[in-house]
């Protein structure tokens, strides 16, 4: 490994050839390092715990593709089984085994889903569900909570999150007043709110839609009570209840978020870990609902790759290595890391709140804690691009955003855990402003 102070010719290189013909550079904006300044590492390869970048510089990863690689980079059972899957036919648009088994293990897994469609993307996931929402309710609004992320489909890209918050877009042009004027955007934890909601719109609402655990803005645990709260009063006016667990599913526990926090939807999305790393994402529920979808139901949704076999077969395979083994060791290395942290910031005298669920963090230089979207905004995010610079500089790859989560793999051993503590200890006490 090259010292990870190096300097980047080799990124700064492929950073301008990439402006040239991809808009800003990159496939998705977060990648940009829009939010904390610099040239982002164009990545060569990863494994375990680590990649390396195009100048040969390696790093210990805390974005692990944002999610989806809970075994690290590379895991050879994963990689084995996509090498497998794609010699044997990489896609061919009729039903296949594997698809099967896949929606197997999701229906073992999640309490409450009983029938799962694939699709590629959680976007899709989100937008597929509550398509379906409206189709059961024969309804047209949907509530969705500021600063939870459902993908980018025109109706949820409204107050969406980290990818638009670290733009300082409130909203995006393109999308039309028309396309969100049937989405209703309340307070994260405001119960007041979804109540007020139903009171002006009771008979329209078709659905609420929530990450079960905001982590598109950071970390932000749902209060007590609150998913009951939704649960109840979405039951009491026949409206269905969406649980967006395309980040927490499958990563918080065996059965996601569902499963840990005992919630009862009525439809679930997934994403992220559910594919191994390839683009694959679902969605499910309930007999009765999913039913509605094409071809036994109305409900119209499709797609050519939806299931392809190479992402089935990866996805399958990582989910299966995912016991409660898994979980634990998850638990604890969070546990470790922000423990770490913690004291680091503490030493220093940098005011810091790492909130958590089962091993997902965010990590806020602020003094009191954060319980919704505004709270996240109000949070200190030049300093957090300092501590991100800092980091990188050490070795250490963390979200180049403030209002992103951050992620730990099995792959990630005590050794690295206790080298991003000490990268921390040595960041913070240089952080300006303190
Ligand atoms: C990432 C994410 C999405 C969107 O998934 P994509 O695969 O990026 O389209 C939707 N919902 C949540 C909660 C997410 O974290």
């Amino acid at each position: 490994m090259t010292s990870a102070a190096a300097s980047t010719p080799t990124s700064d290189r492929l950073f301008d050839r990439a402006q040239a013909v991809i808009p800003g550079g990159v496939n998705s904006p977060v990648r940009a390092f829009r939010g904390v300044g610099g040239t982002p590492r164009f990545m060569s390869n990863g494994k375990g715990s680590r990649v390396t970048d195009e100048d040969g510089t390696s790093y210990l990863d805390y974005v692990m593709s944002w999610g989806p690689l809970i075994l690290g980079h590379a895991h050879p059972d994963v990689v084995q089984a996509a090498i497998e899957a794609t010699r044997t036919g990489s896609s061919y648009g009729a039903p296949t085994r594997g698809e099967i088994e896949l929606a197997e293990e999701i229906v073992a897994r999640v309490p409450g889903v009983e029938m799962v469609r694939c699709v590629s993307s959680g976007t899709e996931a989100a937008m597929s569900a509550i398509r379906v929402a409206r189709g059961a309710t024969g309804r047209t609004k949907v509530i969705k909570f500021a600063g939870h992320y459902h993908g980018h489909a025109d109706s949820l890209l409204v107050e969406a999150g980290s990818g638009v918050a670290t733009l300082a877009l409130p909203n995006s042009p393109g999308v039309t007043a028309g396309a969100t004027q049937d989405t209703i955007v309340v307070p994260w934890n405001d119960t007041a709110a979804v109540e007020a909601a139903f009171e002006e719109y009771g008979d329209d609402i078709a659905v609420i839609a929530c990450e079960p655990v905001a982590a598109n803005m950071g970390l932000v645990p749902a209060q007590p009570g609150l998913h009951g709260f939704l649960r109840q009063i979405s039951r009491d006016h026949g409206a269905l209840l969406l649980v967006d667990e395309v980040m927490t599913g499958f990563r918080l526990a065996r059965g996601g978020a569902t499963e840990l926090l005992g919630l009862e939807p009525d439809l679930v999305a997934f994403g992220k870990v559910v594919g191994g790393g390839f683009p694959l994402a679902a969605f499910g529920g309930p007999r009765e609902v999913m039913e509605l979808l094409a071809p036994v139901g109305p409900v119209y949704q499709a797609g050519t790759l939806s299931g392809n076999p190479v992402a089935v077969a990866a996805g399958l395979t990582q989910l299966r290595l995912l016991d409660e083994a898994a979980y634990s060791r998850l638990d604890q290395l969070a546990t470790r890391l922000i423990d770490g942290w913690t004291a680091a910031f503490a030493a220093a005298g940098v005011p810091a709140v790492i909130q958590r669920v089962a091993s997902l963090f965010g990590l806020y230089f602020t003094s009191s804690p954060v319980t919704d979207f505004e709270g996240a905004r109000a949070a200190d995010h030049e300093r957090y691009a300092a501590f991100f610079h800092g980091m990188l500089r050490q070795g250490v790859y963390l979200p180049p955003s403030g209002y992103e989560a951050m992620f730990v793999s099995t792959a990630h051993s005590e050794e690295d855990i206790d080298a991003t503590i000490a990268a921390a200890r040595t960041v913070a006490a240089t952080l300006p402003g303190r």
